[in-house]
Protein backbone atom coordinates (compact mmCIF):
# COMPACT_ATOMS: atom_id res chain seq x y z
CA UNK A 1 0.00 0.00 0.00
CA UNK A 2 2.70 2.19 0.46
CA UNK A 3 4.33 3.70 -2.56
CA UNK A 4 8.21 3.56 -2.05
CA UNK A 5 8.77 5.84 -4.96
CA UNK A 6 5.63 8.39 -3.90
CA UNK A 7 7.23 8.77 -0.37
CA UNK A 8 10.67 8.78 -1.60
CA UNK A 9 9.33 11.95 -3.76
CA UNK A 10 7.98 13.63 -1.23
CA UNK A 11 10.82 13.29 0.62
CA UNK A 12 12.92 14.78 -1.41
CA UNK A 13 10.93 17.31 -2.64
CA UNK A 14 10.74 18.58 1.25
CA UNK A 15 14.46 18.64 1.99
CA UNK A 16 14.92 21.45 -1.18
CA UNK A 17 12.00 23.28 0.72
CA UNK A 18 14.35 25.34 2.83
CA UNK A 19 12.64 25.95 6.58
CA UNK A 20 15.34 26.71 9.20
CA UNK A 21 13.64 27.25 12.93
CA UNK A 22 11.91 30.73 12.34
CA UNK A 23 11.50 30.10 8.93
CA UNK A 24 8.50 27.77 7.94
CA UNK A 25 6.03 29.88 6.30
CA UNK A 26 7.27 28.49 2.85
CA UNK A 27 7.08 24.74 4.08
CA UNK A 28 3.52 25.61 5.70
CA UNK A 29 1.95 26.80 2.99
CA UNK A 30 3.53 24.30 0.47
CA UNK A 31 2.07 21.46 3.16
CA UNK A 32 -1.39 23.29 3.41
CA UNK A 33 -1.78 23.31 -0.41
CA UNK A 34 -0.57 19.36 -0.50
CA UNK A 35 -3.19 18.26 2.41
CA UNK A 36 -6.05 20.81 0.42
CA UNK A 37 -5.40 18.86 -2.60
CA UNK A 38 -5.77 15.57 -0.74
CA UNK A 39 -9.64 16.72 0.30
CA UNK A 40 -8.46 18.20 3.97
CA UNK A 41 -8.94 21.09 4.93
CA UNK A 42 -5.78 22.46 6.88
CA UNK A 43 -5.75 24.69 9.39
CA UNK A 44 -2.31 27.08 10.24
CA UNK A 45 -2.15 28.79 13.81
CA UNK A 46 -0.71 32.06 14.45
CA UNK A 47 2.56 30.29 15.20
CA UNK A 48 2.85 28.42 12.05
CA UNK A 49 1.73 25.10 12.96
CA UNK A 50 -0.75 23.22 10.96
CA UNK A 51 -3.67 21.02 12.16
CA UNK A 52 -5.64 18.74 10.01
CA UNK A 53 -8.30 16.76 11.45
CA UNK A 54 -8.76 14.11 9.18
CA UNK A 55 -12.21 12.03 9.86
CA UNK A 56 -12.07 8.52 10.67
CA UNK A 57 -13.79 5.37 9.46
CA UNK A 58 -13.77 2.74 13.03
CA UNK A 59 -14.48 3.22 16.25
CA UNK A 60 -11.29 3.70 18.18
CA UNK A 61 -9.74 7.09 19.49
CA UNK A 62 -8.37 9.37 17.90
CA UNK A 63 -4.62 9.48 16.99
CA UNK A 64 -2.51 12.56 16.33
CA UNK A 65 0.18 12.12 14.18
CA UNK A 66 3.02 14.57 14.67
CA UNK A 67 6.09 16.28 12.96
CA UNK A 68 8.27 19.15 13.07
CA UNK A 69 8.31 21.50 10.04
CA UNK A 70 11.50 23.38 11.12
CA UNK A 71 15.06 22.00 10.48
CA UNK A 72 17.80 22.34 13.03
CA UNK A 73 20.60 25.49 12.29
CA UNK A 74 20.76 28.13 9.86
CA UNK A 75 21.36 25.70 6.69
CA UNK A 76 19.64 26.76 2.91
CA UNK A 77 19.89 25.62 -0.08
CA UNK A 78 19.84 21.48 0.85
CA UNK A 79 20.95 19.35 -1.73
CA UNK A 80 19.44 15.80 -1.43
CA UNK A 81 21.95 12.65 -3.27
CA UNK A 82 21.02 9.29 -3.45
CA UNK A 83 23.71 6.60 -3.41
CA UNK A 84 23.30 3.47 -3.15
CA UNK A 85 19.34 3.35 -1.52
CA UNK A 86 20.45 6.12 1.06
CA UNK A 87 19.84 9.73 0.89
CA UNK A 88 22.75 12.08 2.05
CA UNK A 89 23.04 15.73 1.62
CA UNK A 90 25.69 16.32 -0.38
CA UNK A 91 28.21 17.45 2.20
CA UNK A 92 28.12 20.81 3.29
CA UNK A 93 24.64 20.65 5.00
CA UNK A 94 22.37 18.61 6.65
CA UNK A 95 19.83 16.66 4.88
CA UNK A 96 16.93 17.66 7.29
CA UNK A 97 15.83 14.42 7.36
CA UNK A 98 14.86 15.15 11.03
CA UNK A 99 12.56 16.05 10.68
CA UNK A 100 11.23 15.42 7.15
CA UNK A 101 11.17 11.80 6.90
CA UNK A 102 8.33 12.16 9.96
CA UNK A 103 6.14 14.65 7.48
CA UNK A 104 6.76 12.84 4.35
CA UNK A 105 5.60 9.65 6.23
CA UNK A 106 2.56 11.21 7.81
CA UNK A 107 1.75 12.51 4.32
CA UNK A 108 2.45 9.22 2.53
CA UNK A 109 -0.14 7.46 4.79
CA UNK A 110 -2.65 10.46 4.62
CA UNK A 111 -2.84 9.08 0.37
CA UNK A 112 -2.90 5.44 1.04
CA UNK A 113 -5.82 6.28 3.16
CA UNK A 114 -7.52 8.72 0.79
CA UNK A 115 -6.96 5.87 -2.09
CA UNK A 116 -8.59 3.24 0.47
CA UNK A 117 -11.40 4.98 1.69
CA UNK A 118 -12.40 1.51 3.19
CA UNK A 119 -8.88 1.00 5.16
CA UNK A 120 -10.23 1.18 8.98
CA UNK A 121 -8.63 3.96 11.00
CA UNK A 122 -9.88 6.15 13.76
CA UNK A 123 -9.97 9.88 13.01
CA UNK A 124 -6.57 11.41 12.88
CA UNK A 125 -5.14 14.77 14.66
CA UNK A 126 -2.07 15.63 12.04
CA UNK A 127 -0.07 18.02 13.40
CA UNK A 128 2.94 19.84 11.68
CA UNK A 129 5.07 21.97 14.25
CA UNK A 130 7.24 24.96 14.18
CA UNK A 131 10.53 26.00 16.11
CA UNK A 132 10.88 22.19 17.46
CA UNK A 133 14.95 22.49 17.47
CA UNK A 134 14.59 26.49 19.45
CA UNK A 135 12.89 24.73 22.59
CA UNK A 136 9.46 23.05 21.21
CA UNK A 137 8.78 26.44 20.56
CA UNK A 138 5.26 25.33 18.24
CA UNK A 139 3.91 22.46 20.36
CA UNK A 140 4.14 25.04 23.58
CA UNK A 141 1.42 27.04 21.36
CA UNK A 142 -0.60 24.07 20.05
CA UNK A 143 -4.30 24.60 21.42
CA UNK A 144 -4.22 21.65 22.92
CA UNK A 145 -8.68 21.87 22.92
CA UNK A 146 -8.50 21.80 19.23
CA UNK A 147 -7.62 18.10 19.29
CA UNK A 148 -9.58 14.96 19.66
CA UNK A 149 -6.95 12.57 20.03
CA UNK A 150 -6.55 10.83 23.17
CA UNK A 151 -3.23 9.38 22.05
CA UNK A 152 0.04 10.55 19.66
CA UNK A 153 2.88 9.21 17.84
CA UNK A 154 5.31 11.95 17.40
CA UNK A 155 7.61 11.23 13.97
CA UNK A 156 11.19 12.01 15.24
CA UNK A 157 14.10 9.61 16.66
CA UNK A 158 16.64 7.95 14.95
CA UNK A 159 17.28 4.14 15.71
CA UNK A 160 16.33 1.06 14.11
CA UNK A 161 12.40 1.00 12.33
CA UNK A 162 10.81 -0.55 15.80
CA UNK A 163 12.28 1.93 18.07
CA UNK A 164 10.05 3.33 20.43
CA UNK A 165 10.95 6.01 23.05
CA UNK A 166 9.43 5.41 26.08
CA UNK A 167 11.26 7.70 28.70
CA UNK A 168 12.89 11.19 27.92
CA UNK A 169 14.48 13.59 30.21
CA UNK A 170 13.27 17.08 31.55
CA UNK A 171 15.68 20.11 31.17
CA UNK A 172 16.51 22.67 33.00
CA UNK A 173 18.59 25.91 31.22
CA UNK A 174 20.81 27.95 33.08
CA UNK A 175 22.36 31.68 33.05
CA UNK A 176 24.75 33.10 35.36
CA UNK A 177 26.10 36.65 35.37
CA UNK A 178 29.28 37.14 37.76
CA UNK A 179 29.75 40.67 38.61
CA UNK A 180 33.73 41.15 39.92
CA UNK A 181 35.17 44.41 39.62
CA UNK A 182 37.40 45.93 37.08
CA UNK A 183 40.81 47.52 37.67
CA UNK A 184 44.58 47.99 36.15
CA UNK A 185 45.75 44.72 35.61
CA UNK A 186 49.82 46.09 35.85
CA UNK A 187 49.07 49.29 38.05
CA UNK A 188 46.12 47.78 40.66
CA UNK A 189 45.35 44.29 40.70
CA UNK A 190 44.33 44.11 43.92
CA UNK A 191 41.70 46.26 44.00
CA UNK A 192 39.77 43.83 40.93
CA UNK A 193 37.73 40.99 41.30
CA UNK A 194 38.24 38.96 38.37
CA UNK A 195 34.59 37.67 37.39
CA UNK A 196 36.67 35.04 34.61
CA UNK A 197 38.50 33.49 37.47
CA UNK A 198 35.47 33.26 39.76
CA UNK A 199 33.51 31.82 36.82
CA UNK A 200 36.89 29.19 36.19
CA UNK A 201 36.60 28.33 39.69
CA UNK A 202 32.93 27.53 39.48
CA UNK A 203 32.54 25.50 36.79
CA UNK A 204 35.71 23.54 37.86
CA UNK A 205 34.12 22.51 40.88
CA UNK A 206 30.58 21.61 39.53
CA UNK A 207 29.63 18.54 38.29
CA UNK A 208 29.57 18.02 34.45
CA UNK A 209 29.24 15.81 31.45
CA UNK A 210 27.26 12.40 31.79
CA UNK A 211 26.37 12.42 35.92
CA UNK A 212 24.99 9.08 35.82
CA UNK A 213 22.76 6.44 33.75
CA UNK A 214 19.63 9.06 33.05
CA UNK A 215 21.94 12.17 34.04
CA UNK A 216 23.89 15.16 31.78
CA UNK A 217 25.02 18.47 32.49
CA UNK A 218 27.21 21.19 30.23
CA UNK A 219 28.43 24.51 30.18
CA UNK A 220 27.94 25.64 26.88
CA UNK A 221 28.79 29.29 26.06
CA UNK A 222 31.06 31.54 28.13
CA UNK A 223 31.73 35.31 27.61
CA UNK A 224 33.43 37.33 29.39
CA UNK A 225 36.61 40.09 29.31
CA UNK A 226 38.04 43.19 27.18
CA UNK A 227 41.79 43.15 27.38
CA UNK A 228 44.70 41.85 29.07
CA UNK A 229 45.23 44.95 30.97
CA UNK A 230 41.36 45.31 32.41
CA UNK A 231 40.93 42.82 35.33
CA UNK A 232 36.98 41.59 34.06
CA UNK A 233 34.53 42.60 35.98
CA UNK A 234 31.97 40.81 33.75
CA UNK A 235 31.11 37.12 33.12
CA UNK A 236 28.67 35.40 31.18
CA UNK A 237 27.73 31.58 31.42
CA UNK A 238 24.96 29.65 29.93
CA UNK A 239 24.38 25.61 30.75
CA UNK A 240 21.99 23.27 30.81
CA UNK A 241 21.39 20.15 32.87
CA UNK A 242 19.00 16.87 31.99
CA UNK A 243 17.64 14.05 33.62
CA UNK A 244 15.01 11.30 33.07
CA UNK A 245 14.92 11.42 36.96
CA UNK A 246 13.29 14.95 38.58
CA UNK A 247 14.84 15.43 41.64
CA UNK A 248 17.94 13.94 39.64
CA UNK A 249 18.18 17.20 37.79
CA UNK A 250 17.26 19.23 40.77
CA UNK A 251 19.95 17.96 42.53
CA UNK A 252 22.12 18.63 39.41
CA UNK A 253 20.65 22.24 38.97
CA UNK A 254 21.28 23.26 42.73
CA UNK A 255 25.16 21.53 42.35
CA UNK A 256 26.25 24.40 40.09
CA UNK A 257 24.22 26.90 41.30
CA UNK A 258 26.28 26.04 44.80
CA UNK A 259 29.71 26.19 42.42
CA UNK A 260 29.12 29.90 41.51
CA UNK A 261 27.86 31.37 44.85
CA UNK A 262 30.79 29.52 46.69
CA UNK A 263 33.50 30.87 44.57
CA UNK A 264 31.37 34.20 43.97
CA UNK A 265 32.25 34.40 47.61
CA UNK A 266 35.29 33.34 47.91
CA UNK A 267 35.86 36.36 46.13
CA UNK A 268 33.23 38.77 47.06
CA UNK A 269 31.48 38.64 43.38
CA UNK A 270 28.26 39.32 42.76
CA UNK A 271 26.48 36.61 41.34
CA UNK A 272 23.08 36.91 38.96
CA UNK A 273 21.73 33.37 38.45
CA UNK A 274 18.23 32.78 36.17
CA UNK A 275 17.44 29.44 35.63
CA UNK A 276 14.03 27.64 34.26
CA UNK A 277 12.91 24.61 33.48
CA UNK A 278 12.67 24.08 29.78
CA UNK A 279 10.69 21.06 29.76
CA UNK A 280 8.97 18.18 31.68
CA UNK A 281 10.28 14.45 31.34
CA UNK A 282 8.04 11.49 30.75
CA UNK A 283 8.02 7.83 31.44
CA UNK A 284 5.76 5.22 29.69
CA UNK A 285 5.69 1.80 30.88
CA UNK A 286 6.37 -0.90 27.92
CA UNK A 287 3.71 -2.70 29.01
CA UNK A 288 1.14 0.85 28.85
CA UNK A 289 -1.57 0.55 26.63
CA UNK A 290 -0.15 3.04 24.35
CA UNK A 291 3.77 1.62 24.46
CA UNK A 292 1.39 -1.94 23.85
CA UNK A 293 0.23 -0.68 20.85
CA UNK A 294 2.85 0.63 19.02
CA UNK A 295 5.17 -2.59 19.44
CA UNK A 296 2.45 -4.67 18.40
CA UNK A 297 2.11 -2.65 15.12
CA UNK A 298 5.64 -3.27 14.82
CA UNK A 299 5.67 -7.03 15.75
CA UNK A 300 2.93 -7.67 12.84
CA UNK A 301 5.74 -6.01 10.42
CA UNK A 302 8.38 -8.52 11.51
CA UNK A 303 9.89 -5.92 12.90
CA UNK A 304 11.68 -5.72 16.47
CA UNK A 305 10.50 -3.32 19.20
CA UNK A 306 13.27 -1.34 21.02
CA UNK A 307 12.62 0.79 23.98
CA UNK A 308 15.02 3.65 24.29
CA UNK A 309 15.24 5.96 26.78
CA UNK A 310 15.91 9.42 25.12
CA UNK A 311 18.87 12.26 25.95
CA UNK A 312 16.86 14.73 24.83
CA UNK A 313 13.39 16.45 24.19
CA UNK A 314 10.90 16.44 21.38
CA UNK A 315 7.68 17.77 21.32
CA UNK A 316 6.50 14.65 22.50
CA UNK A 317 7.52 16.37 26.21
CA UNK A 318 4.88 19.12 25.35
CA UNK A 319 2.52 16.73 25.07
CA UNK A 320 2.89 14.28 27.59
CA UNK A 321 3.09 17.19 30.27
CA UNK A 322 -0.04 18.60 28.68
CA UNK A 323 -1.91 15.19 29.25
CA UNK A 324 -1.96 13.55 25.80
CA UNK A 325 -0.06 10.02 25.96
CA UNK A 326 2.68 10.37 23.45
CA UNK A 327 5.00 8.33 22.25
CA UNK A 328 8.16 8.93 19.76
CA UNK A 329 9.21 6.46 17.14
CA UNK A 330 12.05 5.78 14.71
CA UNK A 331 12.10 7.44 10.89
CA UNK A 332 15.48 6.02 10.45
CA UNK A 333 17.10 9.56 10.41
CA UNK A 334 20.95 9.18 11.05
CA UNK A 335 23.47 11.31 12.63
CA UNK A 336 21.26 14.35 12.64
CA UNK A 337 22.48 17.71 13.11
CA UNK A 338 25.93 17.13 11.49
CA UNK A 339 26.64 17.37 7.74
CA UNK A 340 26.69 13.04 7.52
CA UNK A 341 22.85 13.15 8.36
CA UNK A 342 21.17 10.59 5.77
CA UNK A 343 18.03 8.00 6.31
CA UNK A 344 18.29 4.86 4.41
CA UNK A 345 15.16 4.41 1.92
CA UNK A 346 14.08 1.39 3.22
CA UNK A 347 14.02 2.63 6.66
CA UNK A 348 11.88 5.34 5.32
CA UNK A 349 10.01 2.88 3.91
CA UNK A 350 9.60 0.54 6.17
CA UNK A 351 8.75 3.54 9.17
CA UNK A 352 5.91 4.33 6.74
CA UNK A 353 4.64 0.76 6.72
CA UNK A 354 4.53 0.67 10.64
CA UNK A 355 2.85 3.88 10.89
CA UNK A 356 0.01 2.69 8.61
CA UNK A 357 0.03 -0.40 10.55
CA UNK A 358 -0.37 1.66 13.99
CA UNK A 359 -3.11 3.71 12.30
CA UNK A 360 -4.82 0.37 11.04
CA UNK A 361 -4.35 -1.24 14.89
CA UNK A 362 -5.90 2.48 15.69
CA UNK A 363 -8.81 1.66 14.29
CA UNK A 364 -10.65 -1.21 16.73
CA UNK A 365 -8.58 0.64 20.12
CA UNK A 366 -8.99 2.67 22.60
CA UNK A 367 -7.03 4.42 25.06
CA UNK A 368 -7.77 4.68 28.37
CA UNK A 369 -6.28 8.00 29.50
ZN1 LIG B 1 13.57 16.42 15.27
Amino acid sequence: MIDKTRLVDTFLTLVRIDSPSGHEERIGRYLLDLLRDLGADGHMDDLGNILVQWPGNGPGDAIMLNAHMDTVGTDRGIEPVVREGVIYSRGETILGADDKAGLAIIIEVLRVLRDHPDFPHPPLDILFTVGEERGLIGARGVDMGALRARRGVVLDSGGPIGTIVVAAPYQDRHHFTVHGRASHAGVEPEKGINAIRVAAEAIAAMPLGRIDEETTANVGVIRGGVATNIVPDRVDVDSEARSRAEAKLIAQTEAMIRAFREAAQRHGARLHVEHRRLYNGYRHAPDSPLVRWIAEAARALGLTPIYKEAGGGTDANVFNERGLPTVVISTGQTAVHTPEEHIAIQDLYDAARWVLEIVRRGATTQHPK
